[in-house]
């Protein structure tokens, strides 16, 4: 049977979907924007734009992420590409990038700070600071091939330089590589923790070190001081109760200014500490 637009939109409360979630997977399916959704709630959709409609939001509603369907991600204002090879990208890490900007902007005195981002996914991290802080030389690395393979065509997309390079966390780079700053979002769920059931369409390896949530966040901690220049800044994002874990561990390996930043929802979300070269 033939159906209307809003018809449609309607069907998908149903199945359990948002509003908004629908609006936009119509959107995509139409090559519409929600604007012209509203305004054409009467025109009949053909039965292969409805077959496509209902194909998505079954996907939707067995738990795909929205990024994946609509193939897009707004991270601080860069439209990402995103689909199942990498983490969709959390407002939570924005806050991240904040705090990377605010490092890289108290550097006066070195025109071309170099910065690296670990595991770097879609690229969100290192391309929202490249594009925020031009003169920032900046890498990312992944030990994922397809990974970077979306994190380079997101550079190529937004025309940001980003250099990529390939392995796990610091092996990905040269022995000689020092750095200005650091950051990395690392997988931090722990092997066993409930909540991966519910996570189930992204990669794995983007959301669990194995068993210790903690091991790779360690793993980051205990090679940068092969990494980083005297003074330099390293910076992650964490789990909810992993603060105090990464702080200890900061300060044993030869950090200072050791500190714990909130998200929005007032998480502890990102840790992070200067290096004092030993
Ligand atoms: N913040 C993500 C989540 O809890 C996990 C991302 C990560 O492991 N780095 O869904």
């Amino acid at each position: 049977m033939m159906q209307t637009v809003a018809a449609a939109l309607a069907c998908a409360r149903e199945v359990g979907v948002p509003r908004l979630d629908a609006q936009l997977l119509m959107a995509r399916v139409l090559g519409r924007d929600r604007a012209w959704l509203i305004a054409h709630g009467e025109d009949p959709l053909t039965a292969e734009e409805q077959a496509s409609f209902e194909a998505t939001l079954d996907r939707r509603a067995a738990g795909e992420p929205l990024a994946y369907l609509t193939g897009e991600r707004d991270f601080r204002g860069l439209a990402l590409r995103v689909d199942g090879r990498v983490l969709v990208p959390r407002p939570e890490t924005e806050g991240l990038v904040d705090w990377a900007l605010e490092r890289l902007d108290a550097i006066t005195d070195i025109a071309h700070p170099d910065v690296v981002d670990l595991g770097t996914g879609s690229g969100a991290i290192a391309l929202a600071i490249a594009v925020t802080c031009p003169h920032a030389s900046v890498i990312a690395t992944d030990a994922s091939p397809d990974a970077l393979d979306v994190a380079a065509a997101n550079a190529l997309r937004l025309g940001v330089p980003l250099r990529l390079c390939r392995g796990s966390w610091w092996s990905a780079l040269d022995g000689s590589a020092r750095f200005h700053l650091a950051v990395s979002n690392p997988p931090y769920i722990a092997g066993d923790d409930a909540h991966l059931a519910a996570l189930g369409h992204e990669p794995r390896m983007a959301l669990t070190p194995g068993t210790d949530g903690l091991s790779a966040l360690f793993e980051i901690i205990e090679g940068a001081g092969a990494h980083l220049l005297d003074g330099a800044w390293l910076l992650v994002e964490h789990g909810h109760d992993q603060a105090q874990d990464v702080r200890g561990r900061l300060s044993a390996r030869g950090f200072v200014e050791v500190e714990t930043r909130r998200d929005l929802a007032g998480i502890e979300r990102c840790s992070g500490g200067r290096w004092r070269g030993r």
